[in-house]
């Protein structure tokens, strides 16, 4: 359902020429959950984003359901965020002046699809990762475990197809980080979202069925090329 073809990102040119990401291709099925590993500065983010739609390519492609999303225009690629993939980043994943409740609905308010079996997903969802009490609560009022299980829930509930998290643990104590990982794994294996998460921490590295990592913009090695990886 994902591929990405000999992408490239660069910034600068001359000898400012730096490659966020370099020659990257690679296949993604529906439904997998796949970590792209590697440290600071490897070109995570760049990835994602260019992925995800947030940012674009300099050469190559990335077709998600056989759509080249780095050939859409401006307006095409906006509805392709706001129908087809949920985000879920490291911080300031909530807006601060909607409650909990509202900024999990918030992408299926924008995509015209919040049906009363939405609501009541979306609040069955928060229950289940302990937020039922919190629906009325404001972002400021829960502590960042919390913020990004809401994160999550609305990056799931918005019949998204491919759900990109960006170091989503990055901020948080290891128990928390913990709880948010094995709350991607189950949103994963029940719902069939396929996940790309981004991260350096061995936890959820280990915890993944599928590795690529990533040095220098490039892919240095991905698990399921490999062969291996199966956890
Ligand atoms: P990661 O998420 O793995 O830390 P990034 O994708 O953020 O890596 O960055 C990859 C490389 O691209 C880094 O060298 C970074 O400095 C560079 N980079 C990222 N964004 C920009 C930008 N807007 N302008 C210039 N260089 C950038
Ligand atoms: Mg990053």
């Amino acid at each position: 359902m994902i591929a990405v073809q000999h992408l490239y990102r660069t910034y600068g040119d001359g000898p400012d020429l730096l490659h966020a990401n370099r020659d990257i291709s690679f296949r993604v099925s529906a439904g997998e959950f796949v970590v792209l590993a590697g440290p600071s500065g490897s070109g995570k983010t760049t990835l994602l984003n260019v992925i995800g739609g947030l940012d674009s390519a300099s050469s190559g492609s990335v077709l998600i359901d056989d759509v080249e999303v780095t050939a859409l225009s401006p307006r095409a690629l906006a509805e392709f965020r706001r129908d087809r993939v949920g985000y879920v980043f490291q911080r300031s994943n909530l807006v601060a002046s909607l409650s909990v409740y509202e900024n999990a609905v918030l992408q299926l308010r924008l995509q015209k699809r919040l049906t009363r079996a939405a609501r009541e997903r979306t609040r069955a969802l928060l229950d289940e990762v302990g937020l039922g009490s919190k629906l009325e609560a404001l972002p400021a009022e829960l502590s960042g475990g919390q913020q990004q299980r809401a994160a999550i829930v609305r990056a799931v509930t918005s019949e998204t197809t491919l759900v990109v998290a960006d170091e989503p643990t990055a901020s948080l104590d290891s128990t928390n980080a913990d709880g948010i990982l094995q709350l991607m794994r189950r949103l994963n294996e029940d719902s069939g979202v396929t996940i790309l998460v981004s991260s350096h921490d061995d936890r959820v590295i280990e915890a993944a069925r599928r590795v690529i990592q990533l040095a220098d913009g490039a892919i240095i090695s991905d698990s399921e090329a490999a062969g291996g990886g199966s956890a």
